[in-house]
């Protein structure tokens, strides 16, 4: 495993890689590895034979400087995880080598950046636009990882990709969940065993809110269950409970079972955010 720490080391080791004709995929990440994560490297190794890993904590896409100084770091750990996957390559770039001045550039993608998440945290998709458009012009991938955890920061990317016009693939990969069924996150680990009980429950309301949406149709009605469900329990704080149309992010006034729906939440648990989704496609449920 290479592990790399400039944009100009990156460069050289996926020349050599090129030179043999490899095909490059990137997973983009902020660290402190979990299943989901290895979940990506292990989609992008069966369709590439040279994988990728950046490790990158980005100040850019933190709207909260707390979120920032508290976010979990372990550089040690994280590379043990990949190295016991065979990863080809790590990038861990310096924050001042990323961002050598202040960004004059923004990127933005209307109108999905002004809902939920973008809605919740000003600036924070800005930031992802930058990031993801820097890591894929270093490493020119062929494909791209990104978790549908993020199914806000999935739709971003491909839109910025189609739209710029980047030369890369990106590929969705399933959420990974714990047997409780709760959504990895690095963030979990703020949590205590009670919080990360509450936690689980999210998306027991998520699957509620789903079955509700498929019996009665109302999007209004399985909304009021879901938020009735979580209000039983005072630990979760709900920001929002959405259903929306995934390519716009928008609220949906009527079911088609028929068309993609997502049932997006974001809540506060022991002071920590956490977000969840249940992407519904008729053609492939999760
Ligand atoms: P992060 O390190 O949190 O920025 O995440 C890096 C990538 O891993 C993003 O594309 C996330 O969507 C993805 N990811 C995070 N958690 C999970 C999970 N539980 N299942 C699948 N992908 C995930």
């Amino acid at each position: 495993m290479n592990v790399v720490r400039s944009i100009a080391q990156l460069r050289a080791a996926i020349k050599e890689e090129r030179k043999l004709e490899k095909t490059v995929g990137l997973v983009p990440t902020m660290g402190f590895l979990h299943k989901g994560h290895l979940g990506l490297v292990k989609a992008s190794q069966a369709q590439n034979n040279c994988t990728v890993v950046s490790i990158f904590v980005n100040p850019l896409q933190f709207n909260n400087a707390k979120d920032l100084s508290t976010y979990p770091r372990d550089e040690e750990r994280d590379l043990t995880m990949l190295e016991s996957l065979d990863v080809d390559i790590v990038f861990m770039p310096a924050t001042e080598e990323v961002y050598p001045s202040k960004m004059n550039v923004s990127i933005s993608v209307s109108p999905i950046e002004q809902q939920l998440e973008g809605f919740h945290r000003p600036g924070h998709f800005a930031g992802v636009g930058v990031i993801v458009t820097k890591l894929l012009n270093y490493v020119q991938p062929d494909r791209a990882y990104f978790g549908l955890k993020d199914l806000q920061q999935y739709f971003i990317v491909k839109n910025i990709v189609e739209d710029l016009s980047i030369p890369v693939e990106i590929e969705g990969v399933a959420t990974v969940r714990s047997e409780t069924g709760l959504a990895l996150s690095s963030r979990n680990a703020r949590l205590s065993i009670e919080g990360l009980a509450l936690a689980a429950k999210l998306y027991t309301g998520l699957q509620l809110v789903g079955t509700s949406l498929q019996a009665n149709g109302s999007p209004q009605q399985a909304e009021k269950h879901g938020l009735k469900y979580y209000e039983q329990y005072q630990g979760i704080e709900v920001e929002y409970l959405a259903i929306v149309e995934p390519h716009t992010f928008e609220s949906i006034e009527t079911f088609l079972p028929e068309r993609d729906v997502a049932v997006c939440v974001a809540a506060y648990i022991e002071g920590v955010r956490l977000i969840d989704n249940l992407y519904l496609r008729p053609d492939s449920p999760e």
